[in-house]
């Protein structure tokens, strides 16, 4: 069939019904019959091809397809449906590429739904899925992992050989996998092989994609440079696509159908960033790309995949400014992940480093919140990340994390979503402790877990209706599976609460109206 069979798990390969940030679904416990049942529904099967291949692909395995492509030509490289995968292993199979993302369930979003990988999340268990399926007596073929999941492996070392994949890569290789795949061929690469900054590509030898991508994404930059000491992403050189580049991959995804394209970026504000001793965003650069992106045939409507809030503050007549170019509006909000990871000045000036610059670190709870207000005024919807258990976090870091949210929640007409994560040792804390939820939690940290799902549900309550866009009747079963899904996970916290004896500290909201006190907004 074809000399490289390319595969990622089914969690990798659904669109989750394109509805707003239900990928996070991909990380619910298989352990119990109202997960199964939200997962059905929502993850969706891939559309496939006329040779029933997946049509949308995850954006890191097309690098690597465009890669074998551009050497060996577009008979030698097949992506494979991760349900069906053997069928694409032949005699003429040398090397069977897997791309991970969460294959042993050991991130951060898996960690914080499995009680600290008590349960099995479906990242995890789709993955073990897609590696039996590959395997085969006495097989020809190698069997090499790839992906920014690899450092699972580094904590479970023993899983490789269980599983047995013959090769695990790490480090940005898109101009190498020729190369690395010809030594695995002939035998002589070693079973673990680390590429480090030293040998990252330069955009130009990058390869664009041949195919469409998972949910329209196109790259426009790598790599940050704010520092977060948790963060794999600062250790990578910044380097910034240019527009000819962005261009003909969007052509490509756009061709397909998808109007709607998401950009790739570590931090969307430092596009072409010239300022790094202040990080104050290149505004003129970053507007023109949006512009640039706007103005490709078929796209109607784009938006970041990250972004650092403190921008916001730093320039709100940016966010302003992007708002018009992308025609964000009280019907069409733009989407962004951002991390908050603490509401503790101490730690945001021990862990954080540039995150808040041109601030200083200390301020950072009092820019997440204008930050906020001001993202939400120009009808940007913020997805954050709250790290729980970073290094050196005191019981009282957390409750300062739990009145960030509380001040949060005051902000007029407010919307954003908090996701709970706990601490994985990556980015230069690698070596470090895992933070195990079930065995190191505290009332301070399960609080801090609580009250950013109990955000996360009031949204879904109250405005997940209005953002997803498909037709009604399927409309009204996501959002009441979305619905189903929240109060199961609360549910699950409520009844752990009073499994360790944790108080629930009533949201401030609900404390000052049964004081009597009308709610105010903090000063911008
Ligand atoms: S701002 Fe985000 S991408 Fe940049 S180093 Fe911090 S966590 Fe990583």
């Amino acid at each position: 069939m074809a000399k490289y069979v390319l595969a990622a798990d089914y969690t990798l390969m659904t669109d989750f019904r394109n509805v707003p940030l239900a990928t996070f679904f991909s990380c619910l416990p298989t352990d119990y019959w109202h997960s199964r049942l939200v997962f059905r529904i929502l993850a969706n099967p891939p559309a496939l091809n006329d040779q029933g291949q997946p049509i949308r692909v995850p954006y890191g395995l097309r690098k690597i397809e465009a890669s074998l492509v551009q050497a060996h030509g577009r008979d030698s490289v097949v992506i494979a449906d991760p349900r069906n995968v053997e069928r694409y292993i032949d005699d003429e199979t040398e090397v069977v590429g897997l791309h991970s993302m969460d294959p042993l369930g050991l991130g951060p979003v898996s960690m914080s739904f499995t009680m600290g990988g008590v349960l099995t999340p479906y990242t995890k268990a789709m993955f073990l899925d897609l590696v039996k399926r590959v395997q085969r007596p006495n097989r020809k073929y190698k069997i090499v992992l790839g992906g920014p999941g690899g450092w699972h492996f580094d904590c479970r070392p023993d899983m490789q050989e269980t599983l047995g994949i013959d090769h695990i890569v790490h480090g940005e290789v898109d101009h190498l996998v020729p190369e690395i795949l010809d030594r695995v061929i002939r035998g002589d690469a070693p079973p673990v092989m680390r590429f480090t900054n030293a040998t990252a590509p330069t955009v130009d030898q990058i390869p664009k994609i041949l195919g469409p991508t998972m949910h329209a994404m196109n790259e426009v930059m790598r790599g940050c440079g704010r520092g977060c000491e948790f963060c794999e992403v600062t250790l990578r050189r910044p380097r910034y696509f240019p527009f000819e580049y962005i261009g003909d991959e969007i052509a490509v995804n756009a061709n397909d159908g998808q109007s709607s394209i998401q950009l790739q970026s570590d931090d969307i504000f430092l596009y072409q960033l010239e300022n790094w001793k202040t990080m104050e965003p290149n505004a003129d650069a970053v507007k023109d790309l949006f512009r640039f992106v706007m103005a490709q045939p078929g796209v109607s409507h784009c938006y970041p995949t990250h972004g650092t809030v403190s921008a916001a503050v730093t320039n709100p007549e940016l966010i302003e400014d992007i708002t018009q170019i992308v025609g964000g509006r009280p019907d069409k909000w733009i989407g962004i992940q951002s991390g908050i990871e603490t509401g503790s000045p101490a730690l945001s000036r021990a862990v954080l480093h540039r995150k808040a610059a041109p601030f200083s670190a200390e301020e950072w709870p009092d820019l997440v919140v204008r930050g906020t207000e001001i993202l939400n005024r120009n009808y940007w919807y913020p997805a954050y990340t709250i790290i729980l258990g970073l290094p050196g976090e005191t019981p009282e870091d957390a409750w300062m994390t739990v009145d960030l949210i509380d001040r949060m929640e005051q902000i007029p007409g407010g919307h954003f979503i908090t996701a709970p994560l706990t601490f994985v040792p990556i980015g230069v804390l690698r070596g470090e402790e895992f933070y195990n939820l079930d065995e190191m939690v505290d009332e301070a940290r399960f609080n801090v877990a609580y009250r950013a799902w109990r955000h996360i549900l009031l949204e879904v309550d109250q405005h997940l209706w209005q953002i997803t866009e498909m037709p009604a009747p399927m409309k009204a079963l996501v959002v009441a599976t979305a619905r189903l899904g929240g109060r199961y996970i609360s549910s699950i916290m409520h009844r752990y609460a009073r499994t360790k004896g944790f108080r629930i500290r009533a949201p401030a909201t609900n404390r000052r109206q049964a004081e009597g006190h009308t709610v105010s907004f903090p000063a911008a």
